[in-house]
């Protein structure tokens, strides 16, 4: 398998390198909001162990990286008003994966209301800075 580079835009996100939108960190995960939202609220949610892919990932940081998962699923479903929440996860350029440091995609969902095709335009930072700060709301009250 591919190593792990270290130069992905994730890891340099994780380094403080580049701003990102914070939604939840502790010692192990980083939760933020995607630059191109393919719905409303749409959050990326990774581990800060260096993993390429789900395929590479440690099943311990794996098993707490999901719980993280769905709390921000829960967390971003009530900020939004949403009605339920689609999860994404892609390994590998044949997978769909374009960013090489393990994420899963939160995507708030709403009945009848379809998602952005990739690649979705860029979203406005105030906007995704409103919805960080719901979405960050949501989890202290969860
Ligand atoms: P994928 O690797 O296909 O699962 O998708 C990578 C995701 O990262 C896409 O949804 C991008 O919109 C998102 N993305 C890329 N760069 C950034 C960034 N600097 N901050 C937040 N999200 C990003």
């Amino acid at each position: 398998m591919t190593p792990y580079d270290t130069q992905n835009i994730f890891a340099k996100i994780l380094r403080g390198e580049i701003p990102c939108h914070r939604v939840h960190e502790d010692d192990q995960t980083l939760a933020f909001m995607d630059i191109m939202p393919r719905a409303p609220g749409h959050c990326l949610v990774i581990p800060k162990w260096p993993a390429r892919n789900l395929l590479d990932c440690d099943p311990d940081v794996l098993a707490g990286l999901i719980v993280q998962v769905q709390r921000i699923a829960k967390a971003a479903k009530q900020a939004l008003g949403a009605d339920g929440v689609t999860l994404q996860q892609f390994s590998e350029s044949a997978g769909g994966q374009e960013v090489f440091h393990l994420h899963f995609h939160v995507l708030p969902r709403w009945d009848g209301v379809m998602m952005h095709r990739h690649p979705a335009p860029k979203a406005e930072m105030q906007t995704l800075a409103e919805q960080a700060e719901k979405i960050r709301a949501a989890l202290a009250a969860l």
